[in-house]
């Protein structure tokens, strides 16, 4: 029997259960007289004071669990907390511990009623302080996971931060809960433990129980009783395979990537903003193959002005320490909007007012996207990348407006990069058929199959129903990429993949067989790329780069990438 909820955080988990139940308090409801207030209000200030000692001296299982326990001291000490519980213990007569609950509800309710899913999740931050308080007034010692006899796929009805900071790592195998969300300082500290989550699961408590053996397939976001012996056995292969893609992630994931041949391959990151960046240097990557521009216009009220957006890539630019930021310039329209631009209903949006067309026409924007870019170029190593290009004359038109934009700054004498690079975005069919001609007034290439496969395929990437379609080992989606990469060669320059296929360790070895010169992926899965192109040679690559691209059909190039991916245990 399967049961469903959220994956919060990758892995799977074989083992028994240990169902952990919080420990309940009784809030005292008692009225007070005015005498009794000011030894309520010690009482709620001594307690805080020895909830905030016990965080700083708490034993915490990861760096990311310090980060949540260093800013619930700061939530604990904000005198908004002591204070609000005071006033009410002194205007309503009430007693500490439901001053406290009515207080922490409060706060609760304000984070619940948030649309940002990320604040949202703040509320079972307030709930942990606040519980730990209510501990501390109840002179209680709460039940902790420090310290386990066994190993346990632990099951409760909300694990807290606290619980997750302090559990015992080495006993956890996984875990699974009736609430929370994704971006929960649970589910993230479980990320950075490499603890499988599942969260969401409503009333996994109900239906399990101590001791009871089960899956958690926290990829899935499921939960499997009584597995019968072929489950198990299939479990237990894929988690050797998660367990040794994972060793060798961490043993690569600082190692330049270079195959046993001498081929140097650059293997990057894809970022929406600094955050992904941040995230992105910690697993590894050697710089930014595309920095989708996008989030920094949705976030915004209005087309972000020159100064905010040069303040942003100049920040990324000088993280990067002059390794590679891809800078795209916007690309809106299509499946993404704006909600201070109408944008007119349109037939076929993917086909329609996208990226480049709509700044064309718009030049203000693009003056200032390019303005900024160009300030941002002096603090670092920055490139331009221009997406859904179909023709010659779009990047002459660019080139154009550069030189235009460098003579105005030059005028004001503000420093950029003369030289910077201007790559563009292979994701249309037109730029496949064109790319020998398109290299000639670009840089570089770096291909975009998300789009790129939905064109070449003429298959939505979005529609549900046609997913079976949507495939970028189609042979045609390869073929064309084995053009661009040696168009871009023949011309002594080279190709990267910004796309999701390059984030696929099964795409790897065939990609790096075709001539990619770098992969630019999310941030998890740079260790991983790294580690296959560190332990193959360029030579072997080719010739199976060669064997897949003779066939003629989708499902026996996947059949014979797995094989290969079987045969790298990866
Ligand atoms: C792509 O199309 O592959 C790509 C990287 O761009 P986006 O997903 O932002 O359209
Ligand atoms: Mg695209």
């Amino acid at each position: 029997m399967k049961l469903h909820g959220i994956a919060a955080s990758d892995g799977v988990a074989i083992g028994k259960v240990f169902l952990f139940e919080k420990t309940e308090v009784e809030i005292n409801k008692d009225k007070i007289t005015a005498e009794q207030v000011d030894t309520e209000i010690t009482k709620i200030s001594d307690a805080i004071n020895s909830y905030v000692e016990e965080l700083q001296n708490r034993e915490t299982t990861s760096e990311a669990a310090q980060e949540v326990t260093a800013a619930h001291i700061e939530l604990a000490s904000d005198p908004a907390l002591i204070d609000s519980t005071s006033d009410k213990i002194k205007n309503q007569l009430i007693n500490v511990e439901l001053a406290l609950e009515s207080t922490i509800d409060e706060m609760v309710m304000v984070f619940e009623m948030m649309d940002d899913a990320y604040l949202k999740e703040r509320a079972a931050d307030y709930r942990d302080i606040g519980q730990n308080i209510m501990y501390k007034l109840k002179g209680i010692v709460p039940k902790t996971l420090s310290s386990l006899d066994d190993d346990y796929i632990v099951i409760s009805d909300e694990l807290t931060p606290t619980d997750t900071s302090t559990m015992d790592k080495d006993h956890v195998l996984g875990f699974a809960m009736n609430l929370g969300g994704k971006t929960s300082h649970s589910s993230i500290i479980a990320q950075t433990l490499g603890i499988p989550a599942v969260v969401g699961m409503k009333d996994i408590t109900e239906n399990v129980e101590n001791g009871e053996f089960i899956i958690l397939d926290a990829i899935e976001g499921v939960i499997i009783k009584n597995p019968d012996e072929a489950t198990v056995k299939a479990y237990e292969e894929k988690f050797e395979i998660m367990k040794r893609t994972k060793e060798l992630t961490e043993k690569y994931k600082f190692e330049d990537a270079v195959t046993k041949d001498g081929k140097d391959i650059e293997v990057v990151c894809n970022i929406g903003g600094i955050s992904d960046l941040v995230s992105g240097l910690e697993e590894g990557a050697e710089g930014v193959g595309l920095f989708r521009t996008e989030f920094l216009y949705m976030e915004s009220n209005d087309f972000p002005e020159e100064e905010k957006q040069f303040s942003v890539y100049k920040e990324a630019a000088e993280k990067l320490e002059g390794k590679p930021l891809i800078i795209r310039t916007l690309d809106i329209g299509g499946d993404k909007g704006l909600n201070y631009f109408e944008f007119p209903k349109e037939e076929n949006p993917f086909l329609g007012w996208r990226a480049l067309r709509v700044q064309f026409d718009k030049t203000d924007i693009l003056r200032t996207q390019l303005r900024a870019i160009l300030r941002a170029s002096t603090f670092g190593n920055v490139k331009i990348l221009l997406p859904m290009i179909i023709s010659v004359n779009e990047i002459k038109k660019i080139q154009e407006l550069l030189e235009v934009y460098k003579e105005e700054l030059k005028l004001e004498g503000i420093e950029y990069d003369e030289n910077i690079e201007v790559g563009i975005m292979i994701e249309t069919p037109a730029s496949v058929f064109m790319a020998r001609d398109l290299i000639k007034y670009c840089d570089f290439f770096s291909i975009g199959t998300n789009d790129l496969t939905q064109y070449i395929l003429a298959v939505d990437r979005g529609n549900e129903k046609i997913s079976h379609l949507y495939d970028y080992f189609n042979p045609a989606v390869l073929r064309a990429i084995k053009e661009v990469i040696a168009a871009s060669h023949e011309a002594g320059k080279w190709t990267g993949m910004c796309g999701s296929m390059s984030s696929d360790s099964l795409a790897t070895y065939l990609l790096l067989g075709m001539g990619l010169d770098e992969f630019s992926a999310v941030g998890a899965k740079v260790g991983t790329i790294k580690s296959i192109i560190n332990n193959v040679t360029l030579e072997d690559a080719k010739k199976f780069a060669d064997e897949v691209l003779e066939l003629d059909n989708v499902e026996e190039i996947r059949n014979l990438l797995k094989a290969k991916s079987n045969e790298f245990k990866l």
